[in-house]
């Protein structure tokens, strides 16, 4: 049966969860907010199954995609909308003309992003854009296992290690499902952002004077460029909080690595491993790659990976021009490296659990004070005198 005795060595996919034919195990939260499985072991007959589909217990080996292309969706009010080159509405809107399903990520009441799937082309919207923050699967894999042997198309999109979970979990190939990964540099903690979201709205409630709740969320709002994207959040009270992403406290603990699940320091589902038809991705440097392809509204990188996937891929409904491989992850090294701990995780979440505030908690812990900012410019400084004074020496 599944024990958990090394956090790196679960992604929290729940496929031993969902799979478990006594259902005896649980996802529960940990003190950094991840949700783990954990056994009753009373209910549970040893059967072994939990383990032969857990996607981190037997990675698939990794594998090359097929062709490599910087591509864009030709509808620019669609392609502002999403992340990146708005690829996925294009995949999605296929799969549902095809009286498919599509599964994706949106937002609940609470703002946290779970799993889900839509009938219809009006439920796309819900799953544009990235949200930087673990999704929970629920029951995702089993709702999308029903529709395959039903018969139906379906689409499931997700992490390299959701979408390794979902083929672990169903154990056999399906014709009528397309698996659509992303590059990804991990995912942020689910309770550091629930408390980031309460203090957002509890500062707008103060500074606005009235009861102030979230309208709508955006990590990549394009207004100002793709390539210095902001996180923006509109409030029920009129006024939308803009930042450029490496001001906002949050985004700082995402791209600082802070705050990152334990499992995305060792990710095992990287490098094509989780077998995804496609990998969608931003086609960061394709201003130096190509520079005819950057309007800074949001370039694509796209891996096909699979036959499937060039056979489902809308070659007519984008602007494609085939690149390297080396082309993508010369700028984007999370397709093959995992992130590394910020040297202060740990003393970030102790902190957290102190001040139960994102914000102090950044501010003490991942800001540097103005006397060590002074001392590392007095340090630099003091170096480059050193240097020039031994050069006119030499
Ligand atoms: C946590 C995270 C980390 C990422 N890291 C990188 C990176 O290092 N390099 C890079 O090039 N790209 C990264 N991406 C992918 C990138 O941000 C775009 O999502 C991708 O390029 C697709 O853009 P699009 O315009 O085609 O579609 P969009 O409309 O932006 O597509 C959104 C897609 O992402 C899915 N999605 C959204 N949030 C989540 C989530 N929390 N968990 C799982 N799936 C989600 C949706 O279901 C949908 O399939 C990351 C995305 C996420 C969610
Ligand atoms: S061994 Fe079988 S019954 Fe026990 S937890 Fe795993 S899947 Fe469930
Ligand atoms: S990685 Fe997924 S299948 Fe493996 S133990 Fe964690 S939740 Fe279960
Ligand atoms: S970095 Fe790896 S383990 Fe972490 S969410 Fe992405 S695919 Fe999963």
């Amino acid at each position: 049966m599944i024990h958990i005795t090394d956090k790196e060595n679960c992604c929290g996919c729940s496929s031993c969860a969902q799979r478990c034919p006594k259902q005896c195990i649980t996802m529960q939260c940990d003190s950094e907010g991840f949700l783990y499985p954990t056994v009753d072991t009373a209910q549970c007959i040893d059967c072994g199954l939990c383990e032969k589909v857990c996607p981190v217990i037997t990675p698939s080996q990794p594998r090359d995609p097929q062709k490599v292309y910087a591509s864009y969706n030709k509808d620019e009010e669609t392609r502002l909308k999403s992340s990146s080159g708005g690829i996925f509405t294009l995949l999605a809107q296929q799969t549902i003309d095809k009286g498919g399903v599509v599964f994706g990520v949106r937002f609940d009441e609470h703002w946290m992003p779970i799993f889900d799937y839509t009938l219809t082309g009006d439920g796309i919207a819900a799953f544009r854009g990235s949200k930087y923050v673990q999704a929970t699967v629920g029951n995702a894999y089993r709702q999308a296992e029903a529709f395959l042997k039903e018969g139906r198309e379906v689409l499931f999109s997700g992490t390299p290690c959701q979408i390794a979970g979902l083929k672990h979990y169903l154990r056999k190939e399906y014709s009528n499902l397309l698996t659509v990964d992303i590059i990804c540099h991990g995912v942020p903690s689910p309770r550091v952002w629930g408390m980031y979201v309460d203090e957002l709205c509890a500062k707008e409630s103060r500074r606005s004077k009235q009861k102030a709740t979230i309208q709508s969320v955006s990590f990549r709002d394009k207004s100002r460029g793709w390539k210095s994207f902001h996180i923006s959040i509109a409030f029920s009270t009129g006024h939308t909080y803009k930042r450029l992403f490496h001001r906002d406290y949050y985004m700082r603990t995402f791209v600082g690595d802070a705050t990152l699940r334990p499992s995305c320091y060792d990710c095992k589902a990287k490098i094509g491993r989780s077998h995804s038809d496609i990998t969608i991705a931003d086609f960061w440097g394709i201003h130096v790659v190509d520079p005819s392809l950057d309007d800074d509204k949001g370039c694509g990188a796209i891996f096909i990976n699979t036959p499937k996937g060039d056979s489902c891929y809308p070659y007519g409904q984008c602007i494609n021009s085939e690149k390297s491989l080396h082309d993508v992850v010369s700028n984007n090294t999370s397709y093959h490296t995992s992130s590394q701990p910020h040297p202060k995780r740990e003393r970030f979440f102790a902190t957290l659990q102190q001040t139960n505030s994102v914000t102090r908690s950044v501010q003490k812990v991942l800001i540097p004070s103005l006397a060590r900012r002074i001392l590392a410019r007095i340090k630099r400084h003091a170096l480059s005198l050193i240097r020039k004074i031994r050069k006119s020496l030499n």
